[in-house]
């Protein structure tokens, strides 16, 4: 991130804004993953679930997609699904329309269609595509997305290959390593970032690392980023696994991510997984990318997560405010004090 960036997404906190904007552009997907959050009973906080919800298609979901652009102003929009391959017509609408609005855009897919080579010219796109595990345990799970297919369907691309780490992998010694082997291999693989199972709290899934996995895990990815330049995770977040937020008020990536379903109305809170996520337990890499951030010593003793948190409460506060006040006849609220931060 630019400093003129991190700069921005500070204004965007003291305006009460989520910098971050993650969008269910579709409630659909050919796949049936074990595992999968989106399609978890708890996703949506256990009274509707994902697929019983009204999405949207075409000119309509394009036309909506943009005016929750327009509206969150976020420096950064995850565009997932379900599969937002699903909706590959209007993708092909929206990327150019979103990168010429400044906004970085990450589309996060199982590559079951082929990702058109044409997306490559968009300087602020990364495409992310799930792959669980080498080919006999990733074909099992994510059929009709499999190795042949993703490997056909990158041709001529840049993307990045994103694992979640479950337990039927991490008890394998060597099984990260092979895994990136193959992928550093392939001319198309920009970057690989691992994640680790993240369970709703009392969960018992099969995924669900021991602790003992879960250090052997952390202290196993420590040694391969020092053999894999594809690997990109710095050790200052590969630390952070060690020791996950508390809760989601601890959390910098959910406090600074609006997550929005299929809708487009409904809140996915308190982050992507949604439900009630067992933070302790987190391996999401964007939250421990954040929480690398916020461990940065500014000055002395004062790091950045402090600043930031004094930051939202004083953004959020602002805007409870100005919602009131902005109720009062005659009373026009500017939507910040720090609007002179704003781009
Ligand atoms: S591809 Fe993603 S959204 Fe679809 S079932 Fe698998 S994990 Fe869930
Ligand atoms: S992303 Fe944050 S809020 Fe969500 S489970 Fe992980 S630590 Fe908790």
């Amino acid at each position: 991130m630019k400093k003129s960036e991190v700069f921005h997404a500070w204004a965007r906190i003291l305006a009460g804004r989520a910098p971050s904007l993650s969008i269910e552009i579709t409630k659909e997907c050919p796949l049936r993953c074990p595992g999968c959050y989106a399609f978890d009973p708890a996703h949506l906080g256990g009274t509707r679930q994902l697929r019983q919800l009204s999405d949207f298609q075409g000119d309509e979901l394009v036309a909506r997609v943009l005016a929750l652009i327009d509206e969150h102003k976020p420096l950064h929009v995850s565009l997932v699904g379900g599969d937002p391959l699903v909706r590959y017509r209007e993708l092909e609408l929206l990327l150019p329309q979103i990168e010429n609005r400044g906004v970085h855009t990450q589309v996060v897919t199982s590559a079951f269609r082929v990702i058109p080579a044409a997306w490559m010219n968009f300087k602020k796109l990364n495409v992310v595509i799930s792959v669980d595990g080498l080919q006999p345990e990733h074909d099992a799970r994510r059929k009709p997305s499999t190795y042949d297919r993703i490997l056909k369907n990158i041709k001529g691309t840049r993307v990045t290959i994103h694992c979640t780490i479950t337990s039927q992998i991490a008890e394998r010694t060597g099984y990260l390593d092979e895994f990136l082997r193959f992928w550093t291999s392939q001319p198309e693989v920009a970057k690989v970032w691992f994640s680790i199972f993240t369970p709703q709290r009392g969960a018992t899934d099969p995924e669900i690392l021991t602790p003992a996995q879960r250090a052997s895990t952390i202290a196993g990815l420590g040694q391969l980023r020092l053999k894999y330049c594809t690997l990109d995770m710095p050790e200052a977040v590969i630390r952070e696994m060690e020791f996950p937020p508390k809760s989601p008020k601890e959390c910098i990536f959910s406090r600074t991510t609006e997550t929005i379903s299929a809708d487009l109305k409904r809140r996915v809170t308190p982050c992507q997984f949604g439900g009630d996520p067992d933070c302790e337990r987190c391996g999401c890499i964007a939250s421990m990318g954040l929480a690398a951030v916020g461990h940065f010593r500014v000055l002395g003793p004062l790091t950045a997560g402090r600043i930031f948190m004094a930051s939202d409460r004083l953004g959020k506060a602002w805007k409870g405010f100005s919602r009131i006040l902005s109720r009062k006849p005659g009373v026009q609220v500017e939507l910040s004090p720090f609007n002179i931060l704003e781009p």
